[in-house]
């Protein structure tokens, strides 16, 4: 796939968003918050969008930073983000992520992507993630409908998240690095759904070979 060819796509894939409701990451980074979005990021892993953004609306009038959050006991913290998924797990994690930004970053989010990739339960997409929303930063981040419509493109070919992200490194033009998730997941959660996607509604039918596609409507 040529550069003309990748833009023509992502318009298209643009204009089929319309008005779409953003991702709640996408919401939630906003306000430009780190500490908001670093939270928002891990409580949204494997947790519907409307889950994470209410258990947000929940947490961040009374948790403006990581002293904050401490403060709570791991019982209130378990109730402010029930339901979303391993939510004990993750208050857990959110706890622990906090006493680590205030020991080695005098409770401030860090603004590299290496330093990101430091903290306590912070992956590659998340730090991703963090870097674009709350620094503006140059980052991929590279979640399940980018990994897998990527690879269905053929744009890449990889066996994992990660290796999608190196591989989108290496080619995707930086002027979309930023917006690439924001796209994707959008087109990811409505036409280029993970199982049986709406090929037949899809405006890149006769762009996209559907590489690794099988049941499709
Ligand atoms: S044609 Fe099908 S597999 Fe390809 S992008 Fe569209 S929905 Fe996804």
């Amino acid at each position: 796939m040529n550069n003309r060819t990748l833009a023509t796509i992502l318009a298209r894939v643009e204009k089929s968003l319309g008005q779409t409701t953003p991702p709640a990451m996408v919401k939630i980074g906003q306000k430009r918050d780190p500490f908001r979005i670093l939270v928002g990021c891990l409580l949204s892993a494997r947790t519907r969008d409307e889950v994470t953004e209410s258990a947000c609306a929940r947490l961040f009038p009374q948790v403006k930073g990581p002293r904050d959050l401490l403060k709570l006991s791991s019982r209130q913290l378990e109730r402010e983000i029930y339901p979303v998924a391993f939510y004990r797990n993750k208050a857990k994690a959110l706890k622990s992520l906090c006493s680590d930004l205030i020991e080695r970053f005098d409770g401030q989010v860090p603004e590299t992507l290496e330093e990101l990739l430091t903290l306590k339960g912070v992956g590659r997409k998340t730090a991703n993630l963090t870097l674009i929303l709350a620094f503006d930063g140059m980052g991929i981040c590279v979640d399940t409908h980018v990994h897998r419509i990527a690879n269905r493109w053929g744009y890449v070919e990889a066996a994992t998240p990660e290796q999608t992200e190196q591989a989108l490194r290496k080619k995707l033009p930086q002027k979309y690095w930023q917006r690439f998730n924001e796209l994707l997941v959008g087109f990811g959660q409505t036409i280029c759904k993970p199982m049986s996607p709406l090929c037949s509604q899809c405006p890149l039918d006769n762009y996209c070979p559907r590489i690794g596609v099988g049941k499709h409507r």
